[in-house]
């Protein structure tokens, strides 16, 4: 860690935000931030003290390719209290740390058998629509192939999260399948250590503990050590499995409004104010949000 003084870090900052990536932040089409205001704004933010955590399931090389070098190139302060927990809590790294930094916590992390399953399932029809992301180091993903439609890939998921599931029962790991209605099926001691979570873009294998809410903790733990906590919080996303970082926030007494750039119908009215943007993409609903965030400060 650098020991240059860090002018963010004395006042409380009027709110802290806590960023999806996938879909708000970067477009899943083009996997890179495409609205050139969304790093503008990041920097402009970060620079006005406003503490930035990005809470995703990407890895830290992600991260450190896709995201940190347009908020630098934006002109972000290396002394913003700007963060990056990835890997849905399981890895973190500051925008402060020498580059390629990354923290693991191993409580979390996925044994290697979890992707030794995997891999034959990539044969064949998945394989076309899909692949392993090797950069992950706690969980293991299977990302959309860039060269297939988001609508071939959907219609592809289900039957590849079928096959993942019998080959994880087939092993004795128990597991839990996040989808809207929730579905579990326990190993021989009762235990699903193991939550697959579909997204637009993806299917996720992680620990059972690993989550936005995870991610959240973890973002409030590195915010702890470099300054005042914001008074307020706004927390993005475009999956339902993003409000947890708001469910979080709220169950741990701070204000927070979740803003939903890709709504679908909820089951539940959560305890917070939430703000639905159906009527733009989910990068160019963040982009607009952003600006009024700078307007505001
Ligand atoms: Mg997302």
């Amino acid at each position: 860690m650098s020991a240059a003084p860090r002018p963010f870090a004395t006042s409380a900052p009027p709110f802290g935000l806590l960023l999806d990536v996938d879909g708000p932040i970067a477009n899943t089409v083009t996997r890179t931030i495409a609205v050139p205001g969304i790093a503008t704004d990041l920097a402009a933010l970060g620079n006005a003290g406003v503490p930035v955590v990005f809470n995703t399931g990407r890895s830290a090389n992600f991260l450190w390719r896709e995201v940190v070098p347009p908020l630098r190139d934006a002109g972000l302060d290396p002394r913003a209290r700007v963060h990056a927990v990835g890997e849905k809590g399981g890895t973190w790294f500051s925008f402060i740390e020498p580059d390629d930094a990354v923290h693991v916590d191993p409580s979390v992390q996925l044994p290697p058998v979890v992707a030794a399953l995997v891999r034959p399932l990539l044969e064949g029809r998945s394989g076309a629509h899909m692949f392993l992301d090797e950069t992950k180091l706690a969980m293991v993903s299977l990302e959309q192939s860039t060269a297939v439609s988001n609508d071939a890939y959907l219609r592809v998921q289900p039957d590849f999260e079928a096959e993942l599931l019998a080959a994880l029962t087939h092993e004795g790991i128990g597991w839990i399948h996040e989808v809207y209605d929730r579905r579990f099926h326990p190993d021989e001691h009762g235990a699903t250590p193991v939550r697959v979570e579909p997204t637009i873009i993806s299917t996720d294998i992680q620990h059972e503990r690993s989550g936005k809410a995870l991610g959240a903790e973890r973002a409030l733990a590195l915010l702890g050590e470099d300054g005042a906590m914001p008074r307020r919080w706004y927390t993005v996303g475009d999956t339902p499995s993003d409000y947890a970082m708001a469910d979080w926030l709220h169950e741990h007494g701070h204000d927070v409004v979740h803003v939903d750039v890709r709504p679908v119908p909820r089951r539940d009215e959560p305890p917070y104010p939430v703000d639905l943007v159906d009527d733009l993409e989910p990068d160019v609903a963040t982009a607009r949000f952003l600006a009024a965030r700078v307007a505001e400060v």
